[in-house]
């Protein structure tokens, strides 16, 4: 049995290095990403159910590495703000998502971009400051912009960070706190945060038939309410994820079920189709 798990042991560790390898070529390719043209955005929709139209879109980054082909951003992300590289790959998803904002207004179809910012963004640069520089550069109504933050953002707790996205709200641009509800929670600051939306985590909505979810759900919709905050349901896969959301108050909505992160041309196809 010893023997066993000294040879299970040594498979664990081999394994430990192959992801330390791509890891490393991650973080080493990551600065390339950029001036090589393999990064590009996905946009899904984020939808008014009661009036089943789109209401805006959220900006997700891809990056086409030529050896391990569209990394997912959940894993070079995190990379990304270890090394520092976060602040680039921020500006360059800004910039095209307000650009592309601007064309699609060219274009007669208005549609809000949301854009995640990482906590290590605001510890790195002055954000409020660069939104406004974008938001001149591409003549862009600051109602069009939003930016999505993780409740980690929020909730460390730092003058700094409050201070910016205060900011950012001053300059008209919206905030929302993403995966709410998922680890750092603290229901006793939510009044005072400068935050206009609570996205609500997909792990309220994969165990959406348990009593317990919804109740907590109709709890966080009732004191969003109240402190006149707006909610958005994420991960929202079925028919009958929608339905029991819907039931329980909340008309916001961003899944599969509508639809998957696409590029401009195919988000625009769809809503033309969705038109007819
Ligand atoms: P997120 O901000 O919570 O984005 C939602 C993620 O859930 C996206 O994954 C989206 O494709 C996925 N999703 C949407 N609807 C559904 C659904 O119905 N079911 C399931 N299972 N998944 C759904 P994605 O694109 O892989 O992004 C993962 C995370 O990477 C994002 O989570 C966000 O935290 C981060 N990320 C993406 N783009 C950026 C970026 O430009 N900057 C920063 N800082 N983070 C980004
Ligand atoms: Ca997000
Ligand atoms: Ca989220
Ligand atoms: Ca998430």
């Amino acid at each position: 049995a010893k023997e066993l798990g000294r040879n299970q042991l040594a498979i664990y560790s081999s394994e430990m290095g192959t992801v330390e390898v791509r890891k490393m070529e991650i973080e080493q390719d990551l600065p390339l990403s950029m001036t090589r043209d393999q990064l590009f955005v996905e946009y899904q929709p984020k939808m008014d159910v009661k009036e089943n139209r789109i209401i805006g879109v959220e900006t997700l980054l891809r990056w086409e590495h030529p050896k391990f082909g569209v990394i997912s951003p959940s894993e070079f992300i995190p990379i990304a703000e270890v090394s520092g590289v976060i602040a680039e790959l921020t500006k360059w998803t800004l910039e095209e998502a307000c650009s592309q904002c601007k064309q699609w207004q060219r274009q007669g179809i208005d549609l809000p971009v949301a854009v995640n910012l990482s906590v290590k963004l605001f510890q790195s640069i002055n954000v409020s400051q660069f939104v406004h520089h974008i938001l001149t550069k591409y003549q862009l109504d600051p109602k069009y912009l939003e930016v999505e933050v993780t409740e980690s953002v929020i909730y460390s707790n730092q003058e700094a960070i409050y201070r910016q996205l205060h900011d950012i709200r001053t300059l008209g641009v919206r905030v929302s706190m993403d995966d709410f509800g998922t680890g750092y929670s603290s229901i006793s600051l939510l009044d005072s945060l400068p935050i206009d939306t609570l996205k609500l985590d997909k792990s309220f909505v994969d165990h959406i038939e348990e009593e317990n979810k919804q109740i907590l759900i109709e709890g966080i919709l009732f004191i969003a309410d109240k402190l006149g905050l707006e909610v958005i349901a994420e991960g929202i896969e079925t028919k009958r994820d929608e339905e029991i959301v819907k039931k329980l108050g909340c008309f916001v909505m961003q899944g599969y079920y509508y639809r998957q992160p696409v590029c401009a041309k195919e988000l625009v196809e769809w809503i033309h189709q969705r038109r007819m």
